[in-house]
């Protein structure tokens, strides 16, 4: 049987971006005003050197001085957590080019991601390329396709067992972080693929990239604290910091794109898709923001409570979202673009909940 050929949805061209011009127009003119770079600052170089200390001191207490469990554990949930702020802060700038105006400094943030355990490489395509151009376009968007377990979108098929998934779900998020690791990665890899997407052709150099960086963490997180700690007390550890990066990483892109008030577009393989909207008002309709009056949160999670922002200028670093939120909200009113935003997280978290609720019944 020949392959079917991807062809990439596309945005409205005979519309224009009359919105998107007007709203570039303004955060330029805030960024020039103000004199300040959109890349990152001195603040968000503060605390990459608070997230990589904290997670450096926490490894090397875990095989340095291989404590029991009754401490170990919570160096492993420490490493979980901050592997999961990592990920949104330093990584997933750096992936954006935003972290720095310097490229090799954005390139090192990038690659935190590999030290972690995920290839940068198959990152960049996953969630630069197919996330963030095809946002919840069904079939497309890698994002909201966790497989057969969890009913995402309506034109997913709908089993039996997905009436239960908004009560399961949190189960399948802890364990994304071990899946990707483990399996997903390499399943990217050798498919030359994300979903339908095509990966790049990688050079000689970064197929052994690929390899060398995934025997590296093999051997940091496998083999040293197994060595050191036993395998048992390794293996609960290992499991206990996954599960709460998974869980973390998880919900908080979620929160994001999967709640009743985003708009999902079906997608039939093959066939050539126009969406209705402009890009930037598709991202809009697909993006949620939440509790963006934590302070906590905004600095933990890398402003990732700020998607819309953050969706509609990935090149710009999460340190200046709040500001932006103010110019993007005003261009919507202006052009009756809805923009959706949770007072708190636990408010988000009610509108995923309901979602799933809503696909696992609704046929
Ligand atoms: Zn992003």
């Amino acid at each position: 049987m020949s392959e079917i050929r991807f062809r990439a949805p596309r945005f409205a061209p005979k519309a224009g971006q009359p919105f998107y011009q007007e709203l570039t127009k303004r955060v330029n003119a805030y960024f020039e005003q103000n004199n300040i770079s959109p890349k990152g600052n001195a603040k968000l170089y503060v605390k990459t050197g608070v997230l990589i200390g904290g997670f450096l001191a926490a490894y090397l207490g875990l095989v340095l001085a291989a404590p029991g469990f009754e401490v170990a554990w919570m160096l492993w949930l420490a490493l979980g957590l901050l592997t999961a702020a990592i990920g949104f802060n330093i990584m997933h700038d750096g992936a954006h080019g935003s972290f720095s105006k310097h490229n090799w400094l954005n390139e090192m943030a990038g690659h935190s991601v590999n030290f972690l355990g995920a290839s940068i490489l198959m990152w960049k395509t996953k969630h630069n390329t197919v996330h963030h151009t095809f946002t919840n376009i069904e079939g497309v968007d890698d994002d909201i396709d966790a497989g057969a377990m969890l009913r995402m979108a309506p034109s997913q098929e709908r089993r039996g067992f997905h009436r239960f998934q908004h009560l399961y779900f949190s189960a399948l998020y802890a364990l994304l972080y071990i899946y990707w690791v483990v399996y997903t990665d390499y399943k990217k890899y050798f498919s030359g693929k994300v979903g339908q997407v095509p990966i790049p052709k990688l050079t000689r150099f970064q197929h052994i990239s690929f390899w060398a960086w995934k025997a590296l963490h093999l051997g940091l997180f496998v083999g040293l604290p197994m060595w050191k700690l036993g395998f048992l007390p390794w293996l609960g550890g290992f499991m206990l910091m996954g599960m709460s990066a998974g869980f973390v990483l998880s919900i908080v892109f979620q929160l994001a794109h999967v709640v009743t008030e985003a708009s999902f577009t079906p997608y039939v393989h093959g066939e050539t898709l126009e969406t209705e909207d402009e890009w930037a008002i598709h991202q809009i309709k697909t993006t949620a923001n939440f509790a963006t009056k934590s302070r906590f949160l905004t600095w933990f999670l890398g402003g990732l409570n700020f998607q819309v922002e953050h969706h509609l200028f990935p090149r710009i670093s999460h340190v200046h979202y709040p500001d932006l939120a103010k110019i993007v909200k005003q261009t919507c009113d202006e052009f009756n673009v809805t923009y959706t935003e949770f007072k708190t997280f636990a408010s988000a978290v009610r509108s995923h909940v309901q979602h799933l609720r809503m696909m696992g019944q609704m046929a």
